[in-house]
């Protein structure tokens, strides 16, 4: 079957006026027709989330809830995906890749595409769990680390670990040599601990700015952070939650202008319950949050403290672009393109390209409503 969309299209390096057609489940041909036309429906790819831990009803563990974000995500022009899982005791990991790893390999049609697994954790610092359980975090032993790549069988696509730990350099080289991109975070490292992770092997930094130290002043000097080295070191993207609430929008603005916008990724990292009414939800350690639509997840014990986000897709790019003044290519970049790249998809989707698969979303021009969500051609949202 053909289809002809005739709107603004967002290509890697500028927006047009023009026709996109495709045909099966590829881009075959994009004709510019004249420069963007304002208040025109936008079409931009489909956005790819490498970082969430549940959306709508579901969580990440099973494969009846991940198999429900796969058919629930294209309702937030999401095209394709890695579920995560946190810092969690052994059989609830090995549950979680195999779900993964089967609904990778069945694809349906008309659903988002889950394309592997993300482990956040249990190979984190104790200083900067952030919401993770204290009792679930484990040092990266080969064992460890070669049981979780063995039992995801090629479907395990990014790890999150904090390098300082005992042997994580050595997991970093394992993972690599596995097809694995492997990420900093809930990490205390130094600047050269970093630097020494980045030799080995990583590639990518876990939510920039949350969980992380702040700057140290010393002798009232202050001192070049682990947050700064991120932003400085070419050879890696990073992660940045954009709901304007887990990190304030100028230092979005100030990450954004040093890393660039080649190098930022947008994600999520929601929770279970975003878009569902605001209320109290239980996480997987039996522990309850409360959910509010228009800024954050909170623990209902303790200090309140943030444990996620209710941020969706849509609304990080609808952040980037009405809210923060970001242009609708680098905020595609951000949302689409720079994950896709993370998990080694950006040869097939991630950007409108012929030849592509046609994973895509078609945008009102004015408030960038989600109108239609097409997955691999076929209509997964909307008409
Ligand atoms: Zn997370």
């Amino acid at each position: 079957m053909k289809r002809i969309i005739t709107a603004d299209l967002v290509l890697p390096q500028r927006t047009v006026w023009g026709t996109l057609t495709v045909e099966g489940n590829r881009i075959t041909s994009i004709e510019e027709k004249g420069p963007f036309r304002p208040g025109e429906d936008i079409v931009v790819p489909g956005f790819v989330d490498i970082h969430f831990h549940g959306v709508g009803p579901y969580g990440t563990l099973t494969e009846e809830d991940i198999n429900g974000i796969a058919s629930f995500e294209p309702s937030n022009g999401v095209t394709a995906f890695t579920p995560a899982l946190g810092a969690s005791p052994r059989d609830l990991r090995l549950e979680f890749l195999r779900s993964v790893r089967e609904l990778v390999r069945s694809p349906r049609p008309g659903n988002a595409l889950c394309a592997g697994s993300h482990l956040e954790g249990p190979w984190l610092e104790y200083e900067h769990r952030g919401g993770m359980g204290a009792d679930m975090l484990a040092l990266p032993t080969d064992e460890a680390v070669s049981e979780a790549i063995a039992e995801a069988d090629g479907t395990l696509r990014l790890v999150t670990l904090a390098p300082e730990l005992d042997n994580a350099l050595h997991a970093i080289a394992l993972l690599k040599k596995a097809g694995v991109t492997v990420s900093i975070g809930h990490s205390g490292a130094s600047p050269e601990q970093f630097a020494k992770a980045v030799d080995a092997g990583l590639s990518h930094v876990c939510h920039l700015f949350d969980a992380y130290s702040p700057r140290e002043v010393i002798e009232g000097v202050t001192r070049y952070c682990l947050a700064d080295a991120c932003l400085m070191e070419d050879r890696v993207t990073v992660e940045l939650i954009v709901d304007g609430f887990h990190v304030p929008p100028e230092l979005i603005k100030l990450a954004c202008r040093l890393a660039g916008t080649k190098r930022i990724v947008a994600i999520t990292d929601s929770m279970q319950g975003t878009g569902l009414p605001n209320d109290k939800y239980i996480q997987e350690d039996g522990t309850y949050y409360y959910l509010d639509n228009e800024s954050v997840c909170r623990a209902v014990d303790g200090d309140h403290g943030i444990v996620g986000s209710c941020l969706t897709m849509k609304k990080a790019f609808f952040n980037l672009v009405r809210k923060w003044g970001f242009s609708l290519e680098e905020a595609s970049r951000m949302t689409s393109l720079n994950p896709a790249r993370v998990i080694g998809l950006d040869g097939c989707t991630g950007s409108l390209e012929a030849g592509k698969f046609a994973d895509m979303n078609i945008l009102a021009g004015e408030d960038l409503a989600l109108k239609a969500c097409l997955v691999r051609g076929e209509t997964a949202f909307g008409a």
